[in-house]
């Protein structure tokens, strides 16, 4: 364990900054209700200025990013859930943009294979958590062992349901090992999937994105809402609670997020270790 703080060693949880305006947090014991958000909210901007906005929290990432990996002592996982066409792809792509590849690791899961599936369903995910320095995310994450599987009915109910405490028990030990936990639900209308859906069968360009399972899906939209409103009510603790992103809006949707991140990054505070005596004024011999 050399390089962690005492504080860390003993289980301390740093304290979480507000997310940013626009983002609906689930007060932990509070009853989730997806209904009640508003997935076309904007924040009163406009596309113009959103994007000038987007900019400067995309520079405060990258700054912040550099000092994290310096520092080698502590990490952030973000973890992006969304229905089909929600947006987890774009969102990662526009506010990682300029991120220092090294210093970040993008993993999506898909539907588990052989070997995942002769493990505890946390496995696969305990393997890909950010290391010290590091920015992992999670484009789907351990939540759809309560989302996919419930709705498609893949195990039996006792199962599922005893999930929400291991994983808040899972993302606890995270926390009090250094690594903040930060997690989006990127919210959209069904209206909105709709057209989503319908520009992807219009654009040739976008026909590998288009997945015929998706319609499939989409009948069981209702079912989705519900596991996702359990999800998030149950789930959403002090440590790491989850953040609701109104998200038929793209560029608002990227704002949001990127603020939120560098906020987060930011309260972590990572600093660049101090530099070995007697470095300054050296001279490189020829
Ligand atoms: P995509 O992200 O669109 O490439 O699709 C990945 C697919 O994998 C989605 O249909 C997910 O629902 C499915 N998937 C991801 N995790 C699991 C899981 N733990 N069990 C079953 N299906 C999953
Ligand atoms: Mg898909």
């Amino acid at each position: 364990m050399a390089g962690l703080s005492p504080a860390l060693l003993a289980g301390h949880i740093p304290a979480l900054p507000p997310a940013a305006a626009g983002i609906v947090t689930i007060e932990p014991g509070r009853p989730c209700l997806l209904s009640r958000i508003d997935p076309d909210a904007d924040g009163g901007l406009d596309k113009d200025e959103a994007k000038a906005a987007l900019s400067v929290e995309r520079a405060r990432i990258q700054g912040l990013q550099e000092r994290l990996y310096g520092e080698g002592k502590r990490s952030l996982l973000v973890v992006f859930q969304a229905i089909d066409t929600g947006g987890k792809d774009g969102t990662i792509r526009s506010v990682l943009e300029g991120v220092n590849p090294q210093g970040c690791r993008v993993w999506s899961f898909k539907v588990p294979s052989t070997e995942e599936l002769d493990h505890d369903f946390l496995w696969r995910y305990h393997k890909r958590t950010p290391g010290r320095g590091m920015i992992g995310v999670f484009n789907r994450s351990h939540y759809e062992d309560v989302l996919v599987v419930r709705v498609k009915d893949l195990v039996p109910e006792e199962v599922w349901r005893a999930r929400y405490g291991l994983i808040n028990d899972f993302e606890r030990l995270l926390t009090a090992s250094g690594t903040t936990v930060l997690k989006f639900f990127l919210h959209i209308s069904k209206d909105e999937q709709k057209e989503r859906l319908e520009s992807r069968i219009a654009d040739p360009e976008k026909h590998w994105k288009f997945d015929p399972a998706d319609l499939v899906e989409r009948r069981s939209w209702d079912a989705y809402q519900a596991a996702f409103d359990d999800a998030l009510t149950r789930c959403s603790t002090p440590y790491a609670p989850w953040h609701v992103v109104p998200a038929n809006r793209k560029w608002f949707r990227n704002l949001i997020v990127a603020r939120t991140i560098a906020d987060t990054l930011e309260a972590m505070n990572p600093q660049f270790p101090a530099a070995a005596e007697g470095i300054a004024g050296l001279t490189v011999p020829d």
